[in-house]
């Protein structure tokens, strides 16, 4: 069997599309501009990419985008005024402050005080508890789970009663991915670096999820035939390849193997990755929708 290639580059862009179209037309009937601000502090080049790209999203959708660049050395204190300020600033509907944050701040402390409805990464312990609870309608889901569920969604229709593994229980991703599985009635197994036999675990699963961070740690025959394996790993590995001292992205998948038994599968990069921007759009637009009084769109 040879996989189908889950095209996320192509179905992140015909949903910022989409986006772009909802986006003018609030501007258009109700004068409110969805805004989002993007908070970064230190000089981490691949935040600063990150941070980038979602400025040129956001942009592309015809949003107000406002970046905050803040020194290395910056103090919690001047962090947390900036997010109080974001807060209260009505052209602002989302607030996303890059992560990791340097070691002198406490990052849990800068997250809970953003305000739920701008928590548009979907960080703050309201929105954990509201998605966890199985409201995930009143919540603010987060970007890179959400867009992953959308893959999945597309490439094997109704996911209820498959059988699910998330490798890797992060707070951003795993845990969340999790719930967004069993809220589609997935049977979903969470797998960490304490599970035993993880190749046996991950055999099981209609649905592969990979979070873990290690390149192509996941073999081609540890997929069962047909599944559909989202991964979203992002690693950098040497390409000698490619010249003296060139590096390529992998995930945490090895793609040509798991290919050969995958009934779909996410390249790396290309698959979850322009999603987790997408729906970063989508749920600035989302919390703009809800400050005017409108209902969320499908
Ligand atoms: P974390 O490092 O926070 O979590 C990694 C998880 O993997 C942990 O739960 C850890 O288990 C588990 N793990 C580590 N080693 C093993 C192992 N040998 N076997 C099984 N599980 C293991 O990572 P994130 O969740 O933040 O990110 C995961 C990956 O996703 C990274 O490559 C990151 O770059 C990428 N990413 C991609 C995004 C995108 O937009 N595509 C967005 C966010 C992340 P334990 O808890 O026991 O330590």
């Amino acid at each position: 069997m040879t996989a189908t290639r889950i095209d996320g580059k192509a179905i992140a862009a015909a949903l910022r599309e989409k986006i772009a179209v909802e986006g003018k037309k609030l501007i258009d009937e109700t004068g409110v501009v969805p805004g989002i601000a993007v908070v970064i502090v230190g000089e981490d080049p691949a935040s600063k990419v990150y941070v980038a790209s979602k400025g040129k999203a956001a942009n592309e959708c015809h949003f107000k985008s406002v970046e905050h660049a803040l020194p290395a050395d910056t103090s919690e204190d001047t962090l947390l005024s900036l997010v109080g300020e974001l807060n209260e600033d009505d052209s602002i509907h989302g607030i996303l402050v890059q992560l990791p944050l340097p070691d002198h701040i406490d990052e849990s402390k800068v997250l809970e005080l953003i305000r739920p409805d701008k928590d548009v990464d979907g960080f703050h312990p309201i929105n954990v508890g509201l998605l966890t609870a199985g409201a995930k309608d009143k919540a603010m889901v987060p970007c890179t789970p959400a867009g992953s569920l959308i893959l999945a969604k597309r490439s094997l229709g109704d996911l209820s009663g498959k059988s699910a593994v998330v490798v890797g229980r992060s707070n951003i991703v795993g845990k969340p991915m999790a719930a967004l599985l069993l809220a589609e009635s997935c049977t979903v197994t969470i797998a960490h670096s304490r599970t035993k036999d993880l190749p046996s675990v991950v055999k099981a699963a209609d649905i592969v999820v990979a979070a873990v961070g290690r390149p192509q740690m996941i073999k081609g025959d540890w997929i069962k035939d047909g599944a559909c394996v989202i991964d979203v790993g992002i690693n950098r590995i040497p390409a000698p390849e490619r010249g003296e001292g060139k590096t390529r992205l992998v995930g945490d998948v090895d793609y040509d193997g798991a290919a050969e038994h995958a009934g779909f599968i996410t390249p790396v990069p290309g698959g979850v990755g322009p999603m987790t921007i997408a729906l970063l759009m989508a749920n600035t637009l989302t919390s703009a929708r809800r400050a005017a009084g409108l209902e969320d769109l499908d």
